[in-house]
């Protein structure tokens, strides 16, 4: 049985790696520092044996340390996430994910862990990446988020642990934080024209993104994981310029962000006008992946399209 530690357990797609890899036969070690994550969010595997947790910070060298013991595989979630949030907080958002990631690298090659799975970003294609973006694109940071991503990408090109970086585009789905001014699209979107309240678009709406259900992103991640035991299919070739092996973890299909709103309201059966607010800084106009690298060596496959995901996600909000 591998051991896995997930650094952001308790966060939106770590709580549900978490499960996918007790649900696969991992025994799984959780670590999160609680800043945005939710114990709640974990409530479905307390109980299983298989399961610990430790309240913590990746910036902590003994947390850390502490917590590699024993482990074959790292999924390292942890990080500060917002974009526009990283342009006025550039110190917090570089110490979280650039100390912090090197922490949890320093502490793996200490641990002599296998192999490293890293959160990574679409942002590290930058503001005009040709679309659809393949990993050969050029990583061209253009906010402190996108930089610390690609700055995680190439420590861990430069260490000898084995690792990978999954590249997740607009990640969706239950349990992801509807508030807060820096939340995500979708559960915003969600909660407010649940309560009747218009959608708040920033920008022009004709912005588009690849939105991805979370469970799909799961599958990418755990496959990651498995090919990075098993050392496959790896080399860092020219399909990927970071410094270590990247995928694109997305759908292929794009949406525009005045697209979503059409959908929600033709779902929720309301008429709801967006307000448009000017741009976010940071923010990209066109996002959407070629999945076709991790299709190919990963053996991807995405299975929610975006009306099943999105089902399930309103179902969550609805029912919260
Ligand atoms: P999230 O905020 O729900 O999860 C991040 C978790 O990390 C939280 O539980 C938080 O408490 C924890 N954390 C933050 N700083 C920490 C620290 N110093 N020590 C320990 N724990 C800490 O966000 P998420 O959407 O689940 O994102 C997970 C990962 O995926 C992040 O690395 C993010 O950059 C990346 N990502 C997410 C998306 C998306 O669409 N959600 C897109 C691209 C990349």
């Amino acid at each position: 049985m591998n051991t896995a530690l997930i650094t952001g357990a308790a966060g939106f797609i770590g709580s549900h790696l978490v499960e996918g890899l007790l649900e696969r036969g991992y025994r799984v070690r959780g670590v999160d520092d609680l800043s945005t994550g939710d114990r709640d969010r974990l409530d479905a595997v307390w109980e299983d044996e298989s399961f610990s947790f430790v309240e913590g910070d990746v910036r902590n060298a003994e947390t850390v340390a502490t917590a590699v013991q024993d482990v074959d595989v790292i999924f390292h979630l942890a990080a500060y996430i917002s974009v526009a949030g990283s342009v006025e907080h550039p110190a917090l958002a570089s110490d979280v994910n650039c100390v912090g990631t090197a922490r949890v690298l320093e502490a793996a090659r200490s641990a002599d862990v296998e192999g490293a799975v890293l959160a990574s970003s679409t942002a590290v294609y930058g503001p005009d990446p040709p679309v659809p973006t393949n990993e050969a694109a050029a990583v061209t940071p253009d906010s402190p988020y996108a930089l610390s991503k690609a700055y995680g990408e190439e420590l861990a090109g430069q260490l000898t642990v084995p690792a990978v970086a999954v590249r997740y585009f607009n990640v969706y789905g239950p349990r992801q934080d509807p508030s807060g001014e820096y939340a995500a699209v979708i559960p915003a979107f969600i909660e407010r024209m649940l309560a009747g309240k218009r959608p708040i678009i920033y920008g022009d709406g004709e912005q588009t993104r690849d939105f991805v259900f979370v469970e799909d992103v799961v599958s990418a991640t755990i496959q990651a994981g498995e090919a990075v035991l098993e050392a496959e299919g790896l080399e860092n070739d020219e399909v990927s310029t970071g410094s270590c092996p990247a995928f694109n973890v997305a759908t292929g299909n794009r949406l525009s962000i005045n697209e979503l709103v059409e959908v929600l309201n033709a779902l929720f059966g309301t008429d709801l006008e967006p307000i448009h607010e000017p741009p976010r800084p940071g923010d990209v106009k066109h996002s959407g992946a070629d999945i076709s690298r991790a299709r190919e060596v990963l053996g991807y496959e995405p299975r929610f399209d975006f009306g099943a995901g999105l089902e399930r996600t309103i179902e969550f909000y609805r029912d919260g």
